[in-house]
């Protein structure tokens, strides 16, 4: 007898691993997989650009610059638990799929460099976190090499993302002098040793008991006396762990490691997987929606266009939040109201994709798009109607005016620039005044320029030129009916319209929105729109 779909729900754990480039994201990723059984080999996550990364040859950008813009879901089972990693495409294509991924994750571990500590790319992917209240759990990696300060590595999460922090372990020393972590809870030092095992680096682990006299000796009498002031001053002064603030996102529980050496990786996965939650009930227009008494339902977060060329295939990435999928039985796809049966769902990994005929709530799969779907739309069961709350639009922060060559083909560049706008690859906006005449692309990371540019000419046949804009900042006028051109300041930023003509306006720092606030009274502006 199988699992029940209870228990296959409730076994399920699905979260993001965000962090900033070279942080380790990807190196811990692996550890994990190791673990799994997942894959055999160190480097199989990584070798994209010269494995046979077969799906993700769809552009020829990926081939070039060795990166993908292809998401992933990696699936693997450890311990009785069925283990979901979103990958969030970081690095070069960060964009706004970046973000996307985040709204189908029930928790989100946070990598951090123990020598660099928060960084730029952390804030913004933790600030999606925290508008959707699920867990941040901290990994300080990289204990092998030289790092700052723990406290003060506490202190700047705790100040710059405003999240409390309860450390689970301890790091002994660091870098040349790194010798371990001390476990606050069962009060046990797992010391480190770097081994070379063939020329890969690992770490071999013996555990002390913090009251074992060995201890001193083995860290020696300074790291030994600095441990027992540290351990006295957590005990005193640190958050004590609460799961329900964790489970609110308001405390991340930290744990220091060194994901190269997989030192702290075991550790912090068995914690990981107890303190966070099976998929809990989502919010619908007709209330929350419970992921085991109700029947399949799921949404749409991410629309992966062109996998193959010569048809125009789109792959839709749908989160499975409620019931059991069965690939032999219709959906109701509620924005369009029709029944359909999905083609092709499978599971998108590393390195192939795998046809299945069933999946649970807490599950990613991808379908096949005939064509009709959009971010934030909800699949579910014949019979019902209700649809998930939609996916907001993250603001873009690079423009540029998007000039068309051959005036011949202008019907063609428009259907192009609107699908790819549509797909949700860039956010396309008109001039305020001269409307469609002047077409304004934003994007959330540049490489997604590059993609215009490529897939226009390849896919569209049509020559383009970007010209950049000198804006970083965007903001939704709150009000729809606010005529821009009565506005004062309006000479320091540009006026556009989203394609469903609300307005909006473009700016080239904070001051000058600052500025446009303080002289029109009343008015207001929005970072992101819900959809
Ligand atoms: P990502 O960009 O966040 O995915 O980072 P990667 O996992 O690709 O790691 C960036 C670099 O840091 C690579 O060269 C890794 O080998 C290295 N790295 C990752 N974790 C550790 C660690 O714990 N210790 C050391 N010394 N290097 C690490």
């Amino acid at each position: 007898m199988g699992a029940s779909l209870e228990e296959e729900i409730k076994k399920r754990r699905t979260f993001a691993i965000i962090s900033h480039p070279d942080a380790g994201k990807t190196t811990l990723t692996e550890k994990f997989l190791l673990y799994g059984g997942a894959i055999n080999t160190a480097g199989s996550v990584k070798g994209k650009a010269n494995s046979k990364y077969a799906v993700s040859d769809w552009m020829e950008i990926e081939k070039e610059r060795g990166i993908s813009v292809t998401s992933s879901v990696l699936q693997f089972n450890y311990d009785g638990y069925c283990i979901n990693i979103l990958d969030t495409p970081g690095h070069q294509d960060f964009s706004e799929d970046t973000y996307r991924t985040l709204m189908a994750a029930d928790s989100a571990v946070m990598v951090i460099d123990a020598s660099k500590g928060v960084e730029a790319q952390t804030i913004k992917l933790f600030k999606v976190c925290v508008m959707r209240h699920i867990p941040i759990f901290t990994f300080i990696n990289k204990m092998d090499l030289e790092a700052r300060d723990s406290f003060e590595l506490l202190d700047e999460i705790e100040n710059v993302l405003g999240i409390r922090t309860c450390p689970i372990n301890w790091p002994i020393g660091a870098g040349k002098r790194f010798k371990g972590v001390y476990d606050r809870d069962t009060k046990k030092v797992s010391m480190f040793q770097a081994v070379s095992v063939g020329g890969a680096k690992s770490a071999a682990e013996t555990d002390y008991d913090v009251t074992d006299p060995a201890l001193k000796d083995a860290v020696g009498d300074e790291l030994y006396a600095q441990l027992m002031d540290e351990i006295e001053l957590l005990d005193g002064a640190s958050d004590e762990f609460d799961q329900e603030l964790v489970d609110k996102g308001e405390l991340s529980p930290v744990f220091f490691g060194s994901a190269l050496t997989t030192f702290g990786v075991q550790t912090f996965l068995e914690h990981f997987l107890k303190m966070t939650q099976s998929p809990l009930p989502r919010m619908s227009d007709a209330g929350l929606i419970d992921p085991i008494t109700e029947p399949f339902s799921g949404f749409v977060f991410k629309i992966q266009a062109n996998m193959n060329k010569a048809h125009h295939d789109r792959i839709a990435f749908m989160r499975i939040s409620s019931g059991k999928f069965d690939a032999t039985k219709e959906v109701y796809h509620v924005q369009s109201g029709r029944k359909l049966r999905l083609s092709q769902p499978q599971q998108i990994m590393a390195q192939d994709r795998k046809v299945i005929d069933e999946a649970y709530a807490g599950d990613v799969i991808g379908v096949f798009d005939p064509g009709i779907f959009s971010i934030g739309d909800t699949l579910c069961t014949p019979g019902k109607k209700f649809q998930y709350e939609g996916i907001p639009t993250f603001a873009p922060e690079h423009f540029c005016r998007l000039v068309h060559l051959d005036s011949m083909k202008r019907k063609q560049f428009i259907k192009g620039v609107t699908q790819i706008a549509q797909e949700g690859a860039i956010q396309m906006f008109q001039d305020y005044t001269l409307g469609m005449s002047e077409i304004i692309v934003g994007v959330v990371g540049v490489l997604q320029f590059d993609v215009l540019k490529y897939r226009l000419e390849n896919e569209y046949g049509c020559d383009i030129r970007l010209e950049p804009l000198p804006y970083n900042y965007i903001r939704w006028v709150k009000d729809p009916s606010t005529d821009l051109n009565k506005l004062s300041r309006i000479s320091d930023c540009k006026k556009v319209k989203d394609m469903k003509d609300n307005p909006l306006l473009l700016f080239a720092n904070e001051w000058s929105i600052r500025l446009m606030l303080e002289h029109n009274e009343g008015l207001e502006l929005e970072e992101f729109r819900k959809n």
